[in-house]
């Protein structure tokens, strides 16, 4: 017999060569492909449930096994993180991550180019004024003045800054869903510098902020979208804008001291210190890098 695939010859029910299993007559059936199917879809193997487990109960489990060598009972850090994009991609947008254009710009420019300011009672006038925008706002400013002063010399009626808005929010749901990757290498760095001196790779330090953002990522989808959705049902608002001011930073810091701590079998200061510069970092990439580099991206798209 030969493996159908590399052309090995075969002694046993599997290729010793590349591991595929010994083509049998039945495998051109339909049966087989359904089988395939179902298997893909349930996973029957169990790895996907296990792994989900693993990253929302176990912090740092997955991310010691794949440094450790130990892969083959898990997802891959990267298709756990795909997932989790996946996911995130088809749930409602998280505002953070995606700011409609009048937060973008300071609130002058929003006054200048949009007539409906002027008919707002003074003291709401005023309020959005004195809107200082984000931290990339006052250089990214000319660029946006020139594409209001365009659209103002198209159609001189309207309000510039309503079309140029739209415009901006139909491009930004989904590059803002795709860009939030650009979080994590930055996060690898804070790691890399938090575990200085001990020796390890740079690419232990992207598993590590890549289990770590798939696990924000699923909290946010699994747990805090839809505690927020029924809380609103429930007429709770108030208890859960207290859990999300307390118990989110609270769980995402406690997570990250963990899974630091069994990620890299470190001692706990130095699990204390790198485990709670992975949201404060991950908060301060997203003021500064994220917000600047995804406006910069929607503009030139919008
Ligand atoms: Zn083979």
């Amino acid at each position: 017999m030969r493996c159908a695939n590399c052309g090995e010859t075969i002694a046993a029910s599997y290729c010793g060569a590349c591991g595929q299993h010994r083509f049998r007559p039945q495998d051109r059936r339909l049966m087989h492909l359904l089988r395939e199917f179902a298997e893909a879809l349930t996973d029957l193997d169990g790895r996907f449930w296990r792994s989900m487990r693993a990253l929302l109960l176990r912090p740092g489990l997955l991310s010691r096994d794949y440094i450790a060598g130990r892969r083959a009972r898990w997802m891959s850090p990267v298709s756990l993180f795909l997932l989790a994009n996946v996911l995130y991609f088809f749930a409602p947008g998280m505002s953070d991550f995606d700011l409609p254009l009048r937060d973008h710009v300071r609130g002058a420019v929003v006054a200048q180019f949009d007539p409906a300011i002027a008919a707002l009672p003074a003291e709401r006038r005023a309020s959005i004024e004195a809107n200082a925008g984000q931290l990339h706002s006052r250089f990214t400013e000319p660029w946006v003045r020139a594409r209001l002063a365009a659209l103002v010399r198209e159609a001189p009626e309207g309000s510039a800054f309503a079309a140029l808005e739209q415009r901006y929010a139909i491009a930004s749901a989904n590059v803002s869903k795709a860009l939030i990757v650009l979080h994590v290498p930055f996060m690898a760095v804070v790691l890399l510098l938090a575990m200085a001196g001990r020796g390890r790779y740079f690419a232990e330090h992207v598993v590590v902020a890549l289990h770590y953002f798939a696990f924000v990522l699923f909290l946010f989808e699994l747990v805090v979208l839809p505690g927020a959705w029924l809380a609103e049902r429930a007429g709770a608002d108030a208890a859960a804008g207290i859990a999300l001011r307390y118990l989110l930073p609270a769980a995402l810091g406690v997570y990250g001291v963990i899974a630091v701590r069994v990620a890299y079998d470190c001692g706990w200061w130095r699990a204390t210190l790198a485990g709670l510069a992975l949201p404060i970092a991950l908060l301060a990439i997203n003021l500064t890098i994220y917000r600047a580099l995804q406006f910069a991206v929607v503009l030139a798209l919008a």
